[in-house]
């Protein structure tokens, strides 16, 4: 028993799926994942949900990259470490010696660790000289960043996941809040079936917390800034704000209610076809609340005007008073593990870590001093950008990391051109995905379990993982890799241990000035901001707003309708999102085996009404098209979705949604509007 005692081994780790940021202790031995036991996480409590519980088998996956692969012609061969980083160098100098700097590009990660995308931006700034370096919460939650960037000052949840509990409403605007982040989702549902807490649900979908909501509507698509404008605007015309919050804490308010002129109720009704008398309601209900928690996730941040849309939930907020205390205020729900510390550790075009402006004179010069280089003074390229850039011929290689381009950028065939035309690219990963095949060289990284770090959660929680078993094969945890190409480029990088890497961003970020790896110690986490003592923030802003007076904005809009407009030839319209059982386009999931038992396979939701319009019964086979691509899939037939709307789950690698959805984007962030995709339904013959 001694000896079986001896093998056994409880780690802490942080979940590797959504932005709740599940902690709990993992059990294993040598390889082998024995159970998943919640102690009592911060943001959890000892629950976890079913991806959190279940979905690990992927560390074992037979397909799991074990050795660096070189292409030769169509095939790739096994290559050492040594082969693989030479070649790596000799091309990137080679490009950036021709072309400069700009012609490379490097996308981080949003599943890798706070350290690993600080060193991504280092490499790409520092060692090659270019800004060109982004992280995927561009294809999801940049317009949420920007809209709260526009009005409060900083992209990050007010407040607790727990704080959420403590308010008198919660609107969910825009997000499948049971199945995309079910645990967070779980305090809402004790929170209103105990607590008397009221919910309004605005969403195309009327999915599980759609049902529970006590008031629920589903506005047309890309009108949900119409609607937030028309209630923001019957509150001020009914007396209803809260006025001594706004003169004491907001600037903009003469100009931001001019800008409200147009979004009367009667607009707003022609627009989004919800009743003025549905939304007069809301605007009661939100006016009248101890307190206004707003959730909003995808729904809402992929659209042309995910940024409108975002500003005006805040500016919401900020006339209602619903900033500065508990139980109120912006939830932005960031997908990934680790879609906010990819951004808040400087993977982004124009930021260093900490949100600090390339551009910035002061800045720069710090970070030049720091690492001893000169550093680009121009913005980069945003991932989306950096598409376009291959297409133009001016972007020569990538160094991409942790990410599935060709399944999960919008309009895949666009996409898969691009990586067809570039020149040398360097793809880093778990799996041989589908984007490795694009790949000159791929490099084997090791994922969460394998490897030591800190994540941030959506409530700007940071928190530690640590190794559970060793990285299989030859591959390596990210941070070392990048490392190990920094100094094969002539860097001479000395980390040891990812303590040392928090321990320069400390050094360099204000954001970040007290975050120690002691202080985070175990189930220890802190939120940001750090202040240099240690002490952190729960509840975001407190004294001030993170502007030079002090005071947030509100920020004027006008509505620019969709840019995918149905037609007689393209008359539905396709939406897309997760489901609870998978993540993404299900590289991780689909790896785990009792999951992929539940749910095998995509499929097409079609309402019961349409269903019998066509003649369509559930597993029926259809073909889409969009103006970009089609895709074959099974049907449906349910009543969560309504008329000729259609919904099609992100999760699979086959035939993914993403061949029918656009290079259109947000108008601020160019974030896909993977929300906005117009489709014509065929019918297939039975097989
Ligand atoms: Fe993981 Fe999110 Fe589930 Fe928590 S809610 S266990 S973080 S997927």
């Amino acid at each position: 028993a001694a000896m079986r005692e001896a093998r056994t081994k409880k780690t802490k780790t942080v979940c590797t799926y959504c932005g709740v940021g599940c902690s709990f202790d993992i059990w294993t031995k040598d390889r082998h994942i024995l159970k998943v036991e919640p102690a009592d996480g911060a943001a959890n409590g000892i629950s976890t949900c079913v991806k959190g519980k279940f979905a690990w088998d992927f560390v074992n996956a037979d397909d799991r990259l074990t050795s660096p692969l070189i292409r030769e012609g169509d095939k790739f061969r096994k290559a050492s470490w040594d082969e693989a980083l030479k070649l790596i160098a000799s091309k990137f100098t080679e490009y950036k010696n021709q072309f400069g700097p700009d012609a490379l590009g490097f996308i981080a990660s949003s599943k890798c660790t706070n350290e690993e995308s600080y060193l991504m931006q280092k490499l790409a700034r520092a060692v090659i000289g270019t800004n060109s370096v982004d992280n995927c919460s561009r294809y999801c939650q940049t317009p949420a960043t920007m809209g709260l960037s526009r009005t409060v000052g900083y992209g990050g949840d007010s407040g607790s996941i727990t704080d959420i509990y403590k308010a008198g409403l919660v609107l969910i605007v825009g997000s499948n809040t049971s199945e995309s982040h079910p645990v967070l989702a779980t305090r809402v549902k004790q929170a209103h079936k105990l607590n008397g807490q009221r919910l309004i649900v605005a969403d195309l979908r009327e999915h599980e917390m759609a049902r529970r909501a006590d008031i629920y509507f589903s506005p047309k698509p890309s009108t949900d800034m119409v609607w937030l404008s028309a209630v923001t605007r019957y509150i001020l015309d009914n007396g209803l704000a809260k006025m001594d919050f706004v003169d004491r804490w907001v600037n903009g308010f003469e100009e931001y209610r001019k800008s409200l002129e147009p979004f009367t109720m009667e607009h707003a009704e022609s627009v989004t076809g919800i009743s003025a008398e549905t939304l007069r309601t809301v605007a009661h209900e939100v006016a009248k609340a101890d307190g206004v928690c707003i959730l909003w996730a995808m729904g809402v941040t992929q659209h042309c005007g995910g940024s409108d849309t975002s500003t005006a939930i805040s500016n919401l907020l900020l006339i209602t008073g619903n900033y500065m205390r508990p139980g109120a205020g912006a939830y932005p729900l960031r997908g990934h593990n680790n879609v906010q510390g990819a951004s808040d550790f400087g993977s982004m075009p124009n930021y260093y870590s900490g949100y600090q402006k390339v551009e910035d004179d002061s800045v720069r010069e710090k970070f030049e001093k720091a690492w001893g280089v000169k550093l680009p003074t121009n913005k980069g390229l945003d991932n989306h950008q950096m598409v376009d850039a291959i297409h133009e011929g001016k972007l020569k290689s990538v160094y991409l990391k942790g990410e599935d381009m060709i399944t999960s950028d919008s309009n895949a065939n666009y996409v898969g051109s691009a990586l067809e035309k570039l020149e040398f690219f360097v793809v880093q990963d778990i799996v041989f995905s589908e984007t490795a095949r694009y790949a000159n060289v791929v490099l084997p990284a090791s994922p969460s379990l394998e490897k030591e770090g800190t994540f941030t959660s959506t409530e700007r929680r940071i928190q530690r993982l640590y190794r559970a078993m060793e990285p299989l094969g030859e591959s390596h945890p990210d941070w070392q890799i990048i490392q190990m190409v920094a100094n094969a480029l002539g860097a001479e990088w000395k980390y040891e241990h990812p303590s040392q890497i928090m321990a320069e961003v400390a050094s360099l970020t204000p954001l970040f000035a007290g975050v120690t790896y002691e202080r985070l110690e175990g189930y220890k986490t802190l939120q940001w901001p750090v202040a240099a003592d240690g002490s952190d923030q729960p509840l975001l802003f407190t004294k001030s707003f993170p502007f030079p007076d002090g005071k947030a904005k509100l920020y004027p809009l006008e509505y620019v309708p969709p840019s995918e407009k149905l037609d007689s030839e393209y008359d539905l319209h396709l939406n897309n999102g997760r489901l609870l059982e998978h993540f993404e386009q299900g590289s991780m999931t689909y790896r785990s085996e009792g999951i992929r038992e539940i749910t095998p396979n995509s499929f097409l939701e079609v309402s019961p009404e349409l269903a019998s319009e066509r003649g369509l019964e559930s597993g029926r086979w259809v073909q889409l098209k969009s103006r970009d691509g089609q895709i074959k899939v099974q049907v449906l037939v349910t009543d969560r979705v309504h008329g000729k709307q259609l919904y099609m789950p992100m999760n699979t690698v086959e035939e993914p949604v993403n061949r029918l959805t656009s290079s259109n984007t947000d108008r601020a962030t160019h974030t896909p509007a993977f929300k906005e995709t117009a489709v014509q339904m065929r019918v297939l013959p039975d097989l």
